[in-house]
C-alpha cells in the first residue's frame, strides 16, 4: 500500500462539476459541488461555457482538499469521470475555446444525421463505432464547429485548433496545456473512433470532413497522463484515470467480467452490460461501445437509454401535483396492494431504447372509478421497472444469456418497492450497494488502479459492499402477465 491516503475524483457532469476524495477502503471522505450555467441559445440547442466548465472543476478540486483538512501530498492520484459527447474545440496556442461546448443533448446536427442516414451511411457507421446514427454523439459536432465558426476550419487546417470532450478539456487544463489525451471509452462515442481497430477511423474522418490533427491521442482508462500544475496543487500528483460517466459507474459498481450489468436510476435510467473482450453488435437496438481498457485488455460494452426514468415521478410532482416529494412515492404507492389495472407509458419525450421512437408520447391506461392517485403513482413506479426490463430483455436477446443481478443506483433507488418491483418483473436479483457514488468511485479505482494505490482488480472487486438485495419474489405467471398487459400498453 501506497503511503498516500486519498484518490480524488473529478466527475464532471451536465449540471455540476464535483470533487469527491475517497479513502484506500473506497469510501468517501469528503465532496464538494458548484453547478453551472445551461445556455439554451435556440430550441432543441444545449451549450455549456467550456471555461466555467474547468473554473467550476478547479474550484471544487480545490475546496474539496481545504474542506478535507488534509494536504494535497496525501492525494495519491486523479481520476476523472465526465458527461459524455459534449464536445470541446479550443485554440492550442491561446487555450482559449472558439466557441462554447456543445452538449451531449443539443438536436442541432439531427438533420445531417438524417443526411448521413439517406447516405445508407447506418451500416457502415455502426459495424466501426457500435453506435446509430445520431446528434448525440460528438462527431457531428465537431463538423458543426469547424463549419461555423468563423476561421475554424484554416486554423485546424494550419493543426492550431484542439478537440476534445470533457475529459480531454480538463486534462489540458490540468496539466496547463501539456497533455491532449482521451481515453477509448470517451472516444468511442465520438462516432469517428473504430472500436474494434481501436483508433481514430480515416474513412470516418473523412466523411465528416474532420482533420486528424484536431483529434487528442487515445490512452487507455488506466495510465499516468501527466501531473497536475503546480500552480492548481503542488505535490506533482497523477493524473491516472479516465472513463465516460456511464461506463465509469459500470466500474465502480465492480461489474468487471462478461454479464454483469449496472442500472442507474435517475432522470433517467441508463443500463450496461459488460460483454468481456468482444463487440456484441447489437439487432435489438442498443448501442456497442467500449467499457474501459485496464492492463492492455479492452472490455466493452452493451448499452441501453430510458429518457424517462425517475422524472416521471417528477412529472407526477410538478406536473400533475399528486405529490409533494419524490420520496412520498413510496408509501403512496403502498397503501394499494397493486397497480389495480392502471398503466402508464411515460413517453413524456419519446421511447429511449430499445423503442426509439422519437416521436411517442406518453399514455396512461386502465382507469376506473375505482382508481385513485395510489394507483396513478405506482403504476408510475411501475413504469420505470418495465422499461428497465425491456432494455434487460434486449440486452439478454443480444447476448444469448440471461443476466444474473442487476446492481443498481442513482437518485431513485431509495424507493424499495421500484427495486422490489424490479426484481421481480426481471426474475434477476437486484443488488444496491452501500456505496452510491458509483460513477466517482469507478474513475478513483481506475486511478488508482494505475498508480498501485490499489494492487489490483480482485482487490477492489473485495470492496464492493451490499446495502441490500432484492431477490424475485413474484410468481412467474404473474410477472408475465403483467409485462404483457405493459407491451399492450406500449
Ligand atoms: P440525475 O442525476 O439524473 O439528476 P438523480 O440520480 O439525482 O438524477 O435522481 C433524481 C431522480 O430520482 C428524480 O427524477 C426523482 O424524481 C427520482 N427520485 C428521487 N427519489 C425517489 C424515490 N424515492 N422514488 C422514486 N423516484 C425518486
Amino acid at each position: 500500500m501506497s503511503s498516500t491516503k486519498y484518490i480524488l475524483a473529478l466527475d464532471q457532469g451536465t449540471t455540476s462539476s464535483r470533487a469527491i476524495l475517497f479513502d484506500h477502503k473506497g469510501a468517501i471522505k469528503q465532496v464538494s459541488q458548484k453547478e453551472f450555467k445551461q445556455i439554451y441559445p435556440r430550441p432543441g440547442w444545449v451549450e455549456h461555457d467550456a471555461n466555467e466548465i474547468w473554473q467550476t472543476q478547479e474550484q471544487v478540486l480545490k475546496e474539496c482538499i481545504k474542506n478535507s483538512g488534509e494536504d494535497a501530498s496525501s492525494i495519491n492520484s486523479i481520476g476523472i469521470t465526465n458527461q459524455r459527447e459534449t464536445t470541446v474545440i479550443w485554440n492550442r496556442e491561446t487555450g482559449k475555446p472558439i466557441h462554447n461546448a456543445i452538449v451531449w443533448q443539443d438536436r442541432r446536427t439531427a438533420s445531417y444525421c438524417d443526411e448521413l442516414k439517406a447516405a445508407g451511411k447506418a451500416e457502415l457507421i455502426q459495424n466501426k463505432t457500435g453506435l446509430v446514427i445520431d446528434a448525440y454523439f460528438s462527431g457531428t459536432k465537431i463538423k458543426w464547429l469547424l463549419d461555423h465558426v468563423e476561421g475554424a476550419r484554416e486554423l485546424a487546417n494550419e493543426g492550431k485548433l484542439a478537440f476534445g470532450t470533457i475529459d480531454s478539456w480538463l486534462v489540458w487544463n490540468l496539466t496547463d496545456g501539456k497533455v491532449h489525451v482521451t481515453d477509448v471509452s470517451n472516444a468511442s462515442r465520438t462516432m469517428i473512433y473504430n472500436i474494434r481497430d481501436l483508433k481514430w477511423d480515416e474513412e470516418l474522418l473523412e466523411l465528416l470532413d474532420i482533420p486528424a490533427s484536431v483529434l487528442p491521442e487515445v490512452r487507455s482508462s488506466s495510465e499516468v497522463y501527466g501531473h497536475v500544475s503546480e500552480s492548481i496543487i503542488s505535490g506533482n500528483t497523477p493524473i491516472s484515470g479516465i472513463a465516460g460517466d456511464q461506463q465509469s459507474a459500470l466500474f465502480g459498481q465492480m461489474c468487471t467480467s462478461v454479464g454483469m450489468a449496472k442500472s442507474t436510476y435517475g432522470t433517467g435510467c441508463f443500463l450496461m452490460m459488460n460483454t468481456g473482450e468482444e463487440v456484441v453488435t447489437s439487432t435489438n437496438n442498443l448501442l456497442s461501445t467500449i467499457a474501459w481498457q485496464v492492463n492492455g485488455v479492452t472490455h466493452y460494452a452493451l448499452e441501453g437509454s430510458v429518457f424517462v426514468g425517475g422524472a416521471v415521478i417528477q412529472w407526477l410532482r410538478d406536473g400533475l401535483g399528486i405529490l409533494e416529494k419524490a420520496s412520498d412515492s413510496e408509501a403512496i404507492a403502498k397503501e394499494v396492494e397493486d397497480n389495480g389495472g392502471v398503466y402508464f407509458v411515460p413517453a413524456l419525450t419519446g421511447l429511449g431504447a430499445p423503442h426509439w421512437d422519437a416521436y411517442a408520447r406518453g399514455t396512461i391506461l386502465g382507469i376506473t372509478r375505482g382508481t385513485n392517485k395510489a394507483h396513478l403513482i405506482r403504476a408510475a413506479i411501475e413504469s420505470i421497472c418495465y422499461q428497465v426490463n425491456d432494455v434487460v430483455k434486449a440486452m439478454e436477446a443480444d447476448t444469448g444469456e440471461s443476466l444474473a443481478e442487476l446492481r443498481v443506483d442513482g437518485g431513485a433507488v431509495t424507493n424499495d418497492l421500484l427495486l422490489q418491483f424490479q426484481a421481480d418483473i426481471l426474475r434477476t436479483n437486484v443488488a444496491r450497494p452501500t456505496i452510491l457514488e458509483t460513477t466517482a468511485l469507478g474513475a478513483a479505482y481506475l486511478a488508482g488502479l494505475a498508480t498501485g494505490f490499489w494492487s489490483s482488480m480482485e482487490e477492489i472487486a473485495g470492496q464492493w459492499g451490499l446495502d441490500k438485495k432484492f431477490d424475485s419474489e413474484m410468481d412467474a405467471d404473474k410477472a408475465e402477465a403483467y409485462t404483457k398487459e405493459w407491451d399492450k400498453a406500449v
